[in-house]
């Protein structure tokens, strides 16, 4: 009886769990009308289904333990398409179970945690919530998909991906008071793939500005999953002090955690995982009292700006908003192995004189690969107490010819992790303990995480296309995406242009002697890609003897539409003639707003073509942007072409991005770049390419190669060519002070080795 007395008392304590309310919401004016009356305890839950165009609004006052509850009625049945964005006031509130797709965003983020300047949110939370290419539509308008302030908020357990569009993926701001030493936390997030956007503005996570650079933010960002967040040089921009990166996966990811704004941070128990993909890197220091420890790299192939480990030099007293000089910090306890590069005075020169003191790098585990050398030194180190570190293998610089390399076994720990065998050195590199998050960990279970298949040949179909007049045409219209259209020996005629807006594979059918399959077009342009657009050519001869003259005449062009998506383009065994009714006809032009990942072009022949075969410079504003990531041009012919093979533009001074990477070998060029219509005035003209490999060429009676570096550091090889009746390179440097940096080796000049 006593307990019942007890319990009574207890229920008139606390009235208000009896009276939360539920409201169950079924359009956006019944939203409207929940949201105004909603108090702490209840919850709004709405109705599955498509919520077009909405731009919802939560705020008020939950109380710790009763927040207010926005959620979906199943998670993941709620879609939030077209128009829509969420803005969280108030305090203790909790949104979940949303999928945002189909649409973006109409203002500057998708989810904002702040109504306003003046309601901005606190103790609040979004979890379970999905934002799917909820891209603008312009790659380079900007917007963020989250942008936090207040304090004491969390994102957690939500699933970020294909971002195509410039600007921050996840930023936390500080750009009021009440947003500073915010003690956010971010975790178990599934950031997903983010393709290179070509630009600077291509982050995944930003923790304040450089306008704010000197105030702490306090943010904890921890156990979430990095998987192919590729945007640019900075997978995470940390600018702020006082942030917590703990427990993090990178996976195959391009760029690093970059510590450039503000001091105090601690990176610690944190895989990176490269599996040998280019350019992937660790954590690049800058700036005070930064801790780097106990985290694991593997398989990272980055050097200089995504080096698995970097230390920079400085500006002399710099501001908080330049390159700080690094000082006091500790970088103790990590494993690189199977790694690329280690770079201590990163980014030496004149301006960046000032070279990290009281640094200490200690008891590291480090192992290099067999390519140039695994830790450079590129400034003074006398400021870096270097002891303990163990390297099993790789090239050191000469300034670090103390340091011993010697091999010591491995062996893979049950977390999947390599640790020495020796249990004297159980105190060298990464813990035991270190359990990597996995993906089932992150993000949502009910929504899938992207694969890694290529785009072609994903559906299974394979469908045959007789010849005819317009037969490819109607054939291209029915494919569905992922299809190859295999096509017979004869003539397809297409008289209209066709569009491409998905992944698409067109194969001849090449029987053993057989003849090939020809494709005839009689408009301007075979194809033009638009969004969605990825095209393999495979085994055909395309012909323009039909195409009309007109201005701007391509056998492939992209859209003038702006097209989100990159782009996959390659020709195997393909013979492309007759591009020559007008004065520059070219192969493949990629106009602005299209970025293609890849063109690659093998085993091709191209003959008899008055432009260029392939175009990519159309982004011509020098702000760093481009047409191309990688162009592979590789054991095919060229003959008669009136412009370059390859036309490739990147302009300015902007170091956020790793290409365009250029890889030109084994090709024939006879009669290339000659035509007076070639306002390059070369056979292959490469403007601020960043990686360029040109190798085993051989030119006869063509036009210059032309190489014109811009900013950073590029690598360029020009290597074992041959080059008849042929002007030697013209190379030119338009910023750094000195001989062009290219490696001119083992080419021959009308038979003459030249150095
Ligand atoms: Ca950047």
């Amino acid at each position: 009886m006593a307990r019942l007395i007890a319990f009574l008392a207890l229920l008139c304590a606390f009235p208000v769990q009896v009276s939360a309310e539920r409201y169950f919401v079924a359009d956006q004016a019944e939203y409207a009308a929940a949201a105004k009356q909603a108090e702490a305890g209840d919850q709004i839950v709405l109705a599955n289904g498509e919520w077009r165009n909405f731009e919802m609004v939560i705020t008020g006052e939950g109380e710790a333990g009763k927040p207010i509850t926005v959620t979906s009625e199943e998670a993941g049945k709620v879609i939030l398409t077209g128009q829509s964005s969420l803005r969280i006031g108030g305090e203790y509130i909790v949104v979940s179970g949303l999928v945002f797709r189909d649409g973006y965003s109409p203002r500057g983020e998708v989810i904002s945690f702040r109504r306003s300047k003046k309601d901005q949110a606190h103790n609040s939370r979004v979890t379970q919530t999905v934002i799917d290419s909820f891209s603008k539509p312009d790659r380079y308008e900007s917007d963020y998909w989250v942008g936090v302030y207040g304090k004491n908020n969390r994102f957690d357990h939500n699933h970020l991906v294909g971002k195509t569009n410039k600007g921050v993926t996840f930023a936390v701001r500080l750009d009021s008071e009440e947003s500073r030493e915010n003690n956010h936390r971010i975790d178990h997030n599934y950031f997903g793939p983010r393709p290179v956007l070509g630009s600077n503005g291509g982050e995944t996570l930003r923790v304040g500005t450089s306008h704010y650079a000197q105030f702490n933010s306090n943010t904890l960002v921890e156990n979430n999953v990095f998987d192919r967040t590729d945007g640019e040089v900075e997978i995470i921009s940390s600018k702020s002090g006082g942030n917590i990166f703990r427990g993090n996966l990178f996976l195959r990811s391009r760029g690093t955690l970059t510590l450039r704004h503000g001091d105090g941070n601690l990176v610690e128990r944190n895989i990176f995982m490269g599996h040998g993909k280019d350019y992937t890197g660790g954590v690049r220091v800058i700036n005070r009292d930064q801790i780097i420890r106990d985290n694991y790299m593997e398989g990272m192939r980055g050097t200089a700006f995504s080096s698995a480990i970097a230390v920079m030099n400085g500006v002399p007293n710099s501001p908080a908003n330049r390159y700080v000089e690094v000082e006091n910090a500790q970088i103790s306890r990590n494993t690189v192995v199977d790694s690329a590069r280690i770079t201590l005075g990163l980014g030496a020169d004149e301006e960046r004189s000032a070279v990290p003191t009281k640094t200490t790098f200690s008891n590291n585990l480090l192992s290099g690969t067999d390519k140039g050398t695994f830790i450079q030194v590129d400034a003074d180190i006398s400021g870096v107490t270097l002891s303990g570190n163990r390297v099993l293998a790789g090239k050191l610089d000469s300034a670090l010819s103390l340091i011993e390399v010697a091999p010591i076994e491995l062996e893979r720990g049950e977390n999947g992790l390599l640790y020495p065998v020796d249990p004297e050195l159980a105190d060298v590199g990464a813990p035991r303990d270190l359990q990597p998050v996995t993906l089932d960990q992150v993000g949502v279970a009910w929504y899938a995480k992207p694969s890694d298949d290529g785009p072609f040949g994903t559906s299974g179909t394979v469908t045959q296309v007789v010849p005819g007049y317009d037969t490819l045409v109607t054939a291209i219209a029915a494919a569905n995406a992922g299809d190859v259209l295999m096509l017979g020996a004869g003539e397809y005629i297409v008289e209209r242009t066709i569009p491409l807006d998905k992944p698409l594979t067109i194969k001849g059918a090449v029987a053993e002697g057989a003849e090939v399959a020809v494709i005839k077009f009689a408009r301007p342009s075979l194809l033009e890609l638009r969004e969605g657009a990825d095209l393999q050519l495979l085994n055909l001869v395309v012909d323009g003897e039909l195409a009309p003259d007109s201005v701007g005449n391509s056998m492939i062009r992209t859209t003038t539409f702006p097209i989100q998506s990159n782009m996959q383009i390659e020709f195997d065994g393909v013979s492309v003639r007759n591009l020559t009714v007008n004065k520059s006809f070219n192969v493949l032009t990629l106009g602005k707003s299209s970025l293609a990942d890849r063109v690659s072009i093998r085993n091709s022949a191209f003959a008899d073509i008055s432009g260029a075969v392939v175009a990519a410079a159309a982004e011509t504003e020098d702000y760093g942007q481009y047409n191309v990531e990688y162009l592979d041009i590789v054991e095919s012919s060229f003959a008669n072409i009136g412009g370059p093979i390859a036309n490739i533009y990147r302009g300015g001074r902007d170091e956020s991005t790793f290409g365009p990477y250029v890889n030109i070998s084994g090709n024939a060029l006879a009669n290339v770049g000659k035509a007076a219509t070639n306002g390059s005035g070369a056979a292959i003209n490469l403007h601020g390419v960043q990686t360029a490999k040109l190798s085993r060429n051989a030119l006869a009676e063509s036009a210059p190669l032309r190489i014109v570096h811009t900013v950073g550091t590029p690598k360029t090889s020009v290597t074992d060519n041959s080059f008849a009746e042929t002007p030697p390179p013209l190379l030119e440097e338009l910023i750094f002070d000195g001989d062009p940096r290219v490696d001119m080796s083992g080419n021959t000049f009308d038979g003459a080795p030249i150095e």
